[in-house]
């Protein structure tokens, strides 16, 4: 799930070579109101709407709402997995994945797929697809040391992002559909 994220910035324009000049996608081919239009059509999740609100018009609002449904997955999943939280806030951990999804760029050494042609993890992106924050940087983000980053919150990122990978794959097939 997690690929598909940089598969969805590549879509989007927010690969290595095009960064997107103010933080908003405007390399689809399409106009904004169409886009728009298409968010709203059909059944498309409420995470992944959120999500094509944030990344392609980068509003505030849709922003928070993103949050919101963030920390929701993040309380089911550390409820069901019996996460001891310390002192981590999950919507600075949510908030993180917000932040980290507007500064990463797609890797130019494997194009977003995480690994090389041996199949082994691409060493510039780590196995990631894309370059975000460092692991230092997430971890001072959501206020814990680098032990407990490693040891728990790592992981726990993951599952996060495998979560947006989710909504990241229904908003491109949606785009995709709605905009063909
Ligand atoms: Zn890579």
């Amino acid at each position: 799930m997690i690929w598909d994220i940089p598969a969805l910035l590549n879509t989007a324009g927010f690969t290595q070579n095009q960064l997107y000049e103010n933080n908003v996608a405007g390399h689809f081919n399409y106009r904004w109101e169409d886009i728009a239009a298409a968010l709203g059509m059909g059944n498309l999740p409420a995470e992944s709407y959120y999500l094509g609100r944030f990344l392609i018009f980068d509003d505030q609002g849709d922003k928070q709402k993103l949050i919101e449904l963030i920390t929701m997955e993040a309380h089911s999943l550390a409820e069901t997995n019996d996460w001891q939280l310390e002192n981590v806030s999950l919507e600075q951990l949510a908030l993180l994945a917000c932040e980290e999804l507007k500064v990463m760029s797609v890797c130019g050494y494997c194009n977003g797929l995480g690994f090389n042609r041996t199949g082994e993890d691409c060493n510039p992106c780590l196995g990631y697809g894309w370059k975000g924050y460092t692991e230092k940087e997430k971890y001072q983000f959501i206020g814990v040391n680098g032990k407990s980053w490693y040891r728990r919150w790592q992981l726990r990122y993951t599952d996060i992002l495998n979560y947006l990978g989710g909504a990241a794959y229904h908003l491109r097939e949606h785009l995709e559909q709605q905009l063909c």
